[in-house]
């Protein structure tokens, strides 16, 4: 692969980042992932409005403007000729001294980014569903922020597997915040679709905001709000929404079916809808 890091496209097995770097040392960085259908990415400026946003509330500056960033992974995609799969971009506060107080301003940001492959498309978790775990919500309170502190949803997701699961719900005060790298939906029993709204406590996720809009304009119910473990148990139908996985049915919670325990119409309707509205409207 060929991979970019500070200013250079290298052999992803000459790039090089300081051991002093910040998001190494004190996970002070943030991060995107793209995904590319068909070889075209699919909402990039929403990922990159909320990457401004979170540079923006971590105080950390970037002087790579948006259109430069946006050739960036488009010359990314085309070295390394990726069909399906993801760009992933972190920045990271750069390099200095180990000291809990940021550097000195003009101390350069780390900008790295690599390509993925990943069957998007064809997916077998579309066909069969997620089975999911619920756990508690042990993150930082500032979820809305997308950085690369992911060591308890890695933790959690690990927790899942071995209950048996292939992911985890996060629960913070009775409620599901969202998965671990998805936000988290419920059909309930009026065929309202029901997603946590947004709120420091979770990920303003760009497939959700795309979904959501796909909803609407397919004159489908959504309602913003938390639910608990409990009502996703007994809902129609539930689902998680993220870049990468696009729409993944969930078919079972802590162990109980939800609806029959397959995939339901509406998480294949919404799959396919975003599919189609991807593949007309990539970047
Ligand atoms: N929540 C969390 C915690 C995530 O890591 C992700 C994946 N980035 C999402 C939600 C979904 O966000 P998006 O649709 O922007 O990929």
């Amino acid at each position: 692969r060929t991979v970019y890091v500070n200013g250079h496209f290298v052999p992803e097995n000459e790039a090089e980042i300081s051991v002093f770097d910040r998001g190494f040392l004190f996970a002070d960085a943030i991060y995107e992932v793209t995904a590319v259908l068909n070889g075209r990415m699919v909402g990039f400026d929403g990922h990159m409005a909320r990457l401004r946003r979170s540079l923006r509330e971590l105080e950390m500056g970037l002087p790579t403007s948006d259109q430069r960033l946006r050739e960036i992974h488009l010359e990314l995609i085309d070295k390394n000729a990726l069909q399906e799969g993801l760009v992933y971009m972190q920045v990271s506060r750069g390099a200095a001294d180990r000291d809990f107080a940021y550097p000195a301003p003009g101390t350069p940001a780390s900008l790295v980014m690599f390509t993925q492959e990943k069957s998007i498309i064809d997916s077998p978790v579309a066909e069969r569903g997620l089975k999911i775990a619920s756990l508690p919500d042990m993150r930082w309170s500032r979820r809305d922020i997308k950085t690369v502190q992911l060591l308890y949803p890695s933790m959690a997701k690990m927790e899942a597997k071995k209950r048996g699961a292939d992911d985890a719900w996060l629960v913070e005060s009775g409620l599901v915040t969202e998965g671990t790298s998805s936000n988290a939906w419920i059909v309930d029993n009026d065929n309202t679709l029901v997603t946590r709204e947004l709120s420091r406590a979770l990920l303003h996720g760009i497939t959700r905001a795309t979904v959501m809009a796909l909803a609407n304009s397919h004159d489908m119910k959504v309602e913003e709000r938390g639910f608990t473990i409990k009502e996703a148990q007994n809902a129609r139908e539930a689902f998680v929404t993220s870049s990468t996985a696009l729409v993944h049915p969930v078919v079972a919670i802590d162990e109980r079916p939800v609806g029959d325990g397959t995939p339901g119409p509406f998480a294949r309707e919404l799959r396919r809808l975003y599919i189609e509205a991807s593949l007309n409207s990539a970047d």
